[in-house]
């Protein structure tokens, strides 16, 4: 099985149908990928144009559960990287099963980035469940200027020290001045340009060679930038946490939003770590 590291979504046509399972499987994914039919209600209001940016989403709370989403409010600008593709072998009533594990990141350089792992018997297939795993992981990464050496104003690093981890593995990230560039280990540096930081040190423990938590760490340190800077409003609209839910729902068909929605989410967001983690966990069910 020749593998190309950099296979790409797009190149996986090129191999053709194998066998019968795979065939059933790509002719059923073909009418979605040319003309996507939502299936969740976000989905709908997103192909409608009642979100037409991806931070209208998020600020709606809603969960993205659509990778199609993604595509569609940020066509043309996403990367994708195969971080790590490895195999396990599993014993079964016929003999041993190879599979594929891949860990792909997505992000705009913009503010956007997430990390998605897939499974499968094959590597192309298991990298594409990735990318799609990762769309829907897409976190908001908050830039700015938060280096007092520089203060420039620029969205060109992070607004403040943060710190994340995933398990052991943990990591602290700090603003820096322009022209630094990324101070960090190759996984975290890979993270943080998809997100759109040009510039920030960096400093690491624990486990920093397994890629996955690394990832998950360096994610989870970028989306606590998204959290605390919210915190405080989150604090005081908390009594009214009840009757946000219902308020979002109304909200989103066009009532005002901002505020309930803000308190929900940094609600939903409460547990970076533990989400990404789960979110994992539940990618390598599936496959
Ligand atoms: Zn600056």
């Amino acid at each position: 099985m020749a593998f190309d590291r950099r296979g790409r979504r797009g190149s996986s046509r090129e191999g053709g149908e194998r066998g019968g399972d795979r065939g059933f499987r790509r002719r059923r994914e073909e009418p979605a990928r040319a003309e996507w039919i939502p299936r969740t209600e976000l989905g709908k209001k997103v192909l409608a144009g009642e979100y037409s940016t991806l931070e209208s989403v998020f600020n709606s709370g809603r969960k993205i559960l659509e990778p199609q989403i993604i595509d569609f409010l940020l066509k043309g600008q996403l990367t994708e990287e195969v971080m790590e593709v490895t195999s396990t072998q599993r014993m079964t009533a016929c003999g041993r099963k190879m599979v594929m594990r891949a860990v792909v990141l997505v992000g705009n350089r913009s503010g956007y980035v997430g990390v998605g792992m897939g499974k499968a018997p094959e590597s192309r297939d298991a990298i594409n469940e990735a990318v799609l795993d990762a769309k829907k992981n897409i976190i908001r990464v908050r830039l700015g200027c938060g280096s007092w050496e520089c203060g420039c104003g620029q969205p060109h690093t992070v607004g403040r020290e943060v710190h994340g981890n995933n398990g052991s593995t943990h990591i602290w990230i700090k603003p820096a001045p322009r022209g630094v560039g990324i101070v960090a280990g190759e996984t975290s540096k890979k993270v943080l340009e998809l997100a759109g930081v040009h510039d920030a040190w960096s400093f690491a423990k624990g486990r920093t060679r397994n890629v996955l938590n690394m990832i998950l760490a360096t994610i989870s340190a970028l989306d606590s930038l998204n959290n605390l800077k919210k915190g405080t409003d989150a604090q005081s609209e908390e009594e009214t946490d009840a009757g946000a839910e219902g308020g979002a729902e109304g909200g989103a068909a066009g009532a005002p939003q901002s505020s309930v929605s803000d308190a929900l989410q940094s609600a939903a967001s409460g547990k970076p770590g533990e989400e990404n983690g789960a979110n994992g966990a539940n990618g390598a069910d599936a496959a």
